[in-house]
C-alpha cells in the first residue's frame, strides 16, 4: 500500500524546446526586469546572448568558477552593485548558475537562467559554495531561479566526455532520489522516466553531438532528474562527491560519473525497489554496471586518478566521509567506505 508522504512542488517557470532562447528578452521583461547582469563562465557563452537580452543588459560578468568560490561571489556582486542591476540571467552549466544563485542569496535579485549542461542546479533551490577548501551547501527559496529557459541547441557544442559525464552526474539526482528518506511516488516517477530518458540518450551522443532527437531526450531526463534532486534528500553518493570536490577540488560532473556505479553498488542490497525501479528504466541488467559501461564506452574516466586525485587522499576523504555520519540506506561503515573510494580511485569495474 502507498505510504503517507509530503510532496513540495517548486515554484519556477520553464520553457523547454529549440532556438528557445530567442524567448530571452520577453522572458526578462516578463519579470519585470530592465537592468540585467549576464553571468557566464566564459566571456563567448555570455555574448551568445548579449545581443539578444538587447537594450536590458547593463553588463556581463564572464567569471563562473566550479564550486562557486566566495571571492568570485564578491567580485560579481560588486558589478551588480556598480551596475544598479535589477536582475541576472545566467548562461551555462551549474557553475555559471551557481554564480547567480549565489548573487540572489545576497540580493534576492529574480534570475533567469540558461542551461548548457546537465548538471541540474537550475531547478534547485540549493546552492553550494566554496571557502577555503571547503564547500558548504544551504537551501534558501531566494536562490531558485524564477525563469528556466531550456534550449536544446545550445548543448549540441559540449563535448562528447562532459556531456556524459554530466550526464550520469543529472542521473545520480534520480537514482538517489529512488532511495531517500523523504521519497515520494511523485518524485519515484519523474526519477524512472529522467533515468530512461538519459540512458537511451547518453550512448548515443558518440555517433552523433548534434542528433536534436538525442539531445532533446537528454535535456529532458536531465530536467526531470533535477526536480528529483530539488525535492529529496540526496545520500552517500552526493556526499561522496561533495567531499571529493571541495576537499580535493576534483571536477564536479566527472567526479560524480566516477562515483556514481560505486556508491549504486555500495547501497545495491538495501535498496530493492529502486533497483527495480532502474533495471526498468535501463531494460535489465546490473544499474551499477550499465553506468559505468556508458561512460567507459564514450572515454569518460573511470578513476579518481585519472582525475588527479592522490592515492594517500583515499584516506583524508575516508576520514571526511566518516567524520559527518548521515542517513543512507547502508549505515556507513570505514572499512567499506575506504575500499569504495580505492575502488573508485582505480576505476575498478564494480560487480
Ligand atoms: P560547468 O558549469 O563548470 O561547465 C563545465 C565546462 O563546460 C565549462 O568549461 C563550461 O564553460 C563548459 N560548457 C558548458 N556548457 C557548454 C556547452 N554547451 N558547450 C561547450 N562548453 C560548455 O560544470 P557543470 O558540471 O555544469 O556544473 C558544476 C557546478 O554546478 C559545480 O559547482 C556544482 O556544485 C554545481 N551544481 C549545483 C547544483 C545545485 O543544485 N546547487 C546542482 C548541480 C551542480
Amino acid at each position: 500500500m502507498m505510504k503517507d508522504f509530503l510532496y513540495q512542488g517548486m515554484p519556477s517557470r520553464v520553457r523547454f524546446g529549440r532556438g528557445t532562447v530567442s524567448e530571452v528578452a520577453a522572458e526578462v521583461e516578463r519579470l519585470g526586469c530592465k537592468r540585467v547582469l549576464i553571468v557566464a563562465s566564459v566571456p563567448e557563452q555570455a555574448e551568445q546572448i548579449r545581443s539578444l537580452v538587447g537594450s536590458a543588459c547593463v553588463g556581463v560578468f564572464a567569471g563562473a568558477v566550479m564550486h562557486t568560490p566566495v571571492e568570485v561571489t564578491e567580485t560579481a556582486l560588486a558589478h551588480v552593485h556598480r551596475l544598479g542591476a535589477d536582475g541576472v540571467v545566467a548562461l551555462g552549466g551549474g557553475s555559471a548558475i551557481g554564480l547567480s544563485k549565489a548573487i540572489a542569496l545576497h540580493t534576492d535579485l529574480p534570475q533567469l537562467v540558461i542551461p548548457t549542461t546537465y548538471a541540474g542546479s537550475e531547478m534547485t533551490p540549493i546552492l553550494g559554495q566554496s571557502e577555503r577548501g571547503v564547500k558548504t551547501t544551504q537551501r534558501s527559496a531566494k536562490v531558485l531561479p524564477e525563469t528556466v529557459i531550456y534550449d536544446v541547441d545550445l548543448t549540441f557544442s559540449l563535448p562528447l566526455t562532459m556531456s556524459v559525464s554530466s550526464g550520469i552526474n543529472a542521473m545520480a539526482h534520480a537514482v538517489e532520489a529512488l532511495y531517500a528518506s523523504d521519497a515520494n511516488p511523485i518524485i519515484d516517477t519523474f526519477a524512472e522516466l529522467g533515468i530512461a530518458a538519459l540512458f537511451r540518450s547518453l550512448p548515443k551522443l558518440r555517433d552523433d553531438l548534434a542528433d536534436p532527437e538525442v539531445r532533446v531526450e537528454a535535456l529532458y531526463g536531465s530536467w526531470l532528474s533535477a526536480i528529483c534532486l530539488a525535492s529529496t534528500s540526496m545520500g552517500l553518493h552526493h556526499k561522496l562527491c561533495h567531499t571529493l570536490g571541495g576537499a580535493l577540488n576534483l571536477p564536479h560532473a566527472e567526479t560524480h560519473a566516477v562515483v556514481l556505479p560505486h556508491a549504486l553498488a555500495y547501497n545495491a542490497s538495501k535498496i530493492d525497489k529502486a533497483m527495480s525501479v532502474m533495471k526498468r528504466a535501463m531494460g535489465g541488467g546490473d544499474p551499477a554496471g550499465r553506468i559505468y559501461d556508458i561512460a567507459k564506452n564514450s572515454g569518460v574516466p573511470v578513476g579518481l586518478r585519472e582525475l588527479g586525485m592522490k592515492e594517500t587522499d583515499i584516506d583524508v576523504v575516508t576520514s571526511a566521509v566518516m567524520a559527518k555520519p548521515y542517513p543512507n540506506p547502508v549505515p556507513l561503515d570505514a572499512q567499506i567506505i575506504r575500499r569504495l573510494i580505492a575502488n573508485a580511485w582505480g576505476g575498478t569495474r564494480p560487480d
